[in-house]
């Protein structure tokens, strides 16, 4: 690894002069030109050498870092010092004795300021033969050789591109030439240890023997989104049978089994929505949580923030908009006061399925009855539709089937159908927030071509990644000197 800045300064004689003149005989362009060519194209070339003030700037930087990282060493003596003169007790139980000073060792630690070597007493309580090195704990240093801020940074840089490009950005921008693995490892570390605390927060408040006081000013309502997308996810390790062409195609050969769903729900305050332009709503804050498993851990999760958040009180009406996945219905219950939307869109779309196979496709016919009923929906009409809908008549079975399904779809879901209603008490009929949400979590991270996860790596990235878009990235600095995840 290199600590410096590299102020690269490109060499003269690399530049190009100007590009070779095409001989006489080269054949002419293809396209028939209307007038005259004119001069023949200069190769064009990047000035020699950066700016002087870019260059002053950056020998700054890397002039003063030595100095930077002289005085993190003096500070950590000071600490080392201050630990000498009141020693440490021993831990052991009924013991209580001063330990002694039994030597040190030294470590380096790759920090913001550069490679810092840190000389850590052991002591040591002869009676009980315990040792403890004090220094780490004291300073909170992880183990690994980066730390600090620069892991943070690196990690920071890993969650929002992938690996590769991270590495790359980490030499850009902090002036450190890591690799791919580096920044993996940072990100699996600290996304380890806020997954775990994010579990143990999740255990605590869905324990009933916990108390969970009620808010001061919990809000009257709350608003849910929760919803699945799929995820790529590594095949399990084979047992290798070398030389078989059969095997190879099996293993490039994506399969269904390969996808997992990745379960988010999205929670807001309907209060928090503002009218940013006429007709147009925006919602202010949205408190983001996912997991990669069932939907009760995605509840458990949910219930777990809006507990945090002081969102949850008796009185709270739980307003869930869903896509008609049983999953989220099924749980639902586990809220007293609630009210089941079903997407609005979703509803709207299965009427455009039937529609394009009756009408035809691309038919004026289609568009108007879709657009027609899409009308009686939003007004609330419900019933009305659904008898609209038993008095068509369909010639061909696979139409008859396809309207069968859709006048069952919205007879079970009538009650959560009642829009008009909705809208009136300001409580939005779709589920944007949340198919942004995966967008924002998954695709622009997880999803990107030819990208397979571990449960693993998807687990640590994806608890990072929301934590980044919730705005809580600084509670990784105050997690305690977080293990090495391997
Ligand atoms: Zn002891």
């Amino acid at each position: 690894m290199r600590f410096t800045r590299r102020v690269k300064q490109r060499h003269p004689g690399s530049q190009r002069e100007a590009a070779p003149v095409r001989s006489a005989g080269h054949r002419r362009s293809k396209t028939p030109k209307a007038h005259e060519p004119g001069p023949v194209p200069e190769h064009p070339t990047l000035p020699p050498e950066p700016p002087r003030f870019l260059q002053m700037e950056r020998q700054v930087v890397a002039d003063f870092r030595p100095q930077m990282l002289g005085e993190l060493s003096r500070r950590v003596e000071v600490e080392t010092e201050q630990l000498r003169r009141q020693p440490p007790i021993c831990p052991k139980a009924g013991c209580g004795r001063t330990m002694h000073r039994r030597g040190s060792t030294s470590t380096t630690q790759l920090t913001l300021c550069g490679l810092l070597t840190i000389r850590a007493d052991t002591f040591r309580c002869e009676p009980c033969k315990t040792r403890v090195r004090p220094l780490f704990d004291r300073l909170g240093i992880e183990s690994g050789r980066i730390s600090g801020g620069l892991a943070r940074l690196m990690a920071l840089l890993g969650v929002v591109v992938p690996y590769e490009l991270a590495a790359q950005l980490v030499w850009i921008l902090l002036g450190f030439e890591v690799n791919a693995m580096a920044v993996w490892r940072e990100v699996q570390r600290l996304g380890a240890a806020y997954e775990a605390h994010d579990q143990a927060r999740c255990r605590y408040h869905n324990d009933a023997r916990t108390p969970c006081p009620e808010p001061e000013s919990a809000p009257d309502v709350v608003l849910l989104e929760p919803d699945g997308a799929a995820l790529g996810m590594q095949r399990k390790k084979r047992k290798k049978r070398t030389g078989s062409a059969a095997e190879t195609a099996r293993t490039t050969t994506p399969q269904p089994s390969e996808f997992r769903e990745v379960k988010t729900g999205v929670l807001m305050l309907p209060a928090e929505r503002t009218e940013t332009s006429p007709g147009r709503r925006s919602v202010l804050r949205r408190v983001v949580v996912t997991c990669l498993g069932d939907a009760d851990t995605l509840f458990a999760r949910l219930w777990s923030a809006m507990c945090e958040l002081g969102w949850k009180s008796e009185g709270t009406i739980v307003v869930i908009v869903g896509d008609g996945a049983e999953w989220i219905w099924n749980r639902a219950s586990m809220f007293p006061r609630r009210c089941e939307i079903l997407d609005f869109w979703h509803a709207v779309e299965r009427a455009w399925e039937f529609a394009r196979l009756h009408f035809g496709a691309d038919s004026k016919a289609t568009a108007d009855w879709a657009h027609a009923l899409a009308v009686d929906l939003r007004a609330g009409k419900v019933v009305d539709v659904i008898t609209q809908l038993r008095g068509l008549q369909c010639g061909q079975k696979e139409t008859r089937e396809l309207l069968e399904k859709l006048i069952s779809y919205y007879t079970a879901n009538a009650s959560r159908m009642q829009y008009d209603q909705y809208l009136r008490l300001g409580y939005g009929i779709g589920s944007g927030a949340v198919e942004s949400a995966h967008k924002q979590v998954l695709q622009a991270r997880l999803r990107q071509a030819g990208m397979r996860w571990s449960v693993r790596g998807a687990t640590h990235l994806l608890a990072l990644r929301v934590l980044l878009l919730n705005g809580r990235w600084e509670d990784l600095d105050r997690l305690g000197r977080p293990s090495l995840a391997t």
